[in-house]
């Protein structure tokens, strides 16, 4: 089974960008807020937004949702991405131990709970947030064709899997999941180098990378490990003309799995100012100088 025209995941996909949300809540935006920011990356040319049903204690999905009643008519340019499995304690959850939940039951429940949140009636792409290592296949896949049939959502992907994992889902699944959504940024690139991305690229799927900016970590070092990578970077962002953001980016995406990063800034201004800066192709020396920095040692 191929994936729809002009999904984003395809390895010949055209868009790299997509706006997270994690930090929505965070934000402290009122819904109009919340619709300006919307536009705003939406006139960048970034229409892939990024949430899970956990996000801001359950309330990120919601605080968007509310923004697109503004205008409702938006929701058709965006390519919406959530996610379930994760059960949090949590004041609007019923559970009494965080846990990962891939049953039937929860992702269906948690699907419906997304739409409602989100006031839209399909979720373009729903991922797995977590490997459930009491995942059963069979399950999973016959829950993901009753939701995809029913249109309420269009495709399916997982998020920090490995390459196994990955696998394993996918194998069992006649539509072909559409992205693994990993953590990848100089100072934690394990997925490519234990074989999840490796693995995106052999199934001609694009992966999605989150934290790319370690989270903010690059602005506020606290290991010398960062100390190590802002010290190099810094010097490709002179040597390249360009910022410290837009050589991180520019490292992420330099990669041949093609990511699509996932901003998580709240700054439409700091989300333009990566894009433009990020433009810049570093030699193979440059994206191997920030290997190096972030190990600690050259290569083998
Ligand atoms: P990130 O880009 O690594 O970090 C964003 C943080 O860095 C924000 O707090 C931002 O603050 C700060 N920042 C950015 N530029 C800065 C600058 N120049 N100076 C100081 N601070 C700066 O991304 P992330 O938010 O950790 O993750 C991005 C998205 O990935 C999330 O929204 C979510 O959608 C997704 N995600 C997925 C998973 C998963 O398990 N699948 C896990 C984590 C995240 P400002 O807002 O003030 O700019």
């Amino acid at each position: 089974m191929t994936l729809a025209t002009g999904s984003p995941f395809k390895h010949t996909g055209e868009l790299g960008w997509a706006q997270g949300y994690w930090r929505l809540a965070a934000w402290d935006f009122s819904a109009q807020e919340t619709l300006s920011f919307l536009k705003g990356h939406l006139d960048l040319g970034v229409s892939l937004v990024d949430h899970a049903d956990i996000y801001g204690d359950y309330r990120c999905e919601q605080l968007f949702g509310n923004a697109l009643a503004i205008q409702p008519a938006i929701r058709q340019q965006l390519h919406v991405v959530t996610k379930c499995d994760i059960q949090l304690i949590s004041a609007s959850n019923d559970v009494s131990l965080n846990h990962y939940d891939t049953s039937a039951k929860h992702i269906r429940s948690s699907v419906e709970r997304s739409l409602a949140r989100l006031q839209t009636d399909h979720i373009d792409t729903l991922l797995l947030h977590r490997p459930d290592l009491l995942m059963d296949v069979d399950e999973v896949v016959s829950c993901f064709n009753a939701l995809r049939s029913e249109g309420k959502v269009g495709a399916f992907g997982v998020s920090n899997f490995s390459a196994s994992q990955f696998e394993l889902l996918n194998r069992g699944f006649d539509h072909q999941l559409v992205t693994n959504q990993v953590e990848l940024n100089p100072l934690s690139f394990d997925a490519f180098e234990n074989g999840a991305v490796d693995h995106l690229q052999m199934a001609g799927v694009r992966p999605m990378a989150w934290s790319c900016l370690a989270g903010g970590a690059f602005f506020r070092p606290q290991t010398e490990q960062a100390h190590r990578v802002i010290a190099c970077l810094s010097q490709l962002a002179t040597k390249y003309d360009t910022s410290l953001e837009g050589v991180i980016y520019a490292w992420v995406m330099r990669h041949p799995s093609r990511p699509i990063v996932i901003n998580g800034s709240g700054k439409i201004e700091r989300l333009a100012s990566a894009m433009a800066k990020s433009q810049i192709i570093l030699s193979r020396e440059d994206w191997y100088r920030i290997w190096v920095a972030s190990k600690g040692h050259g290569v083998p």
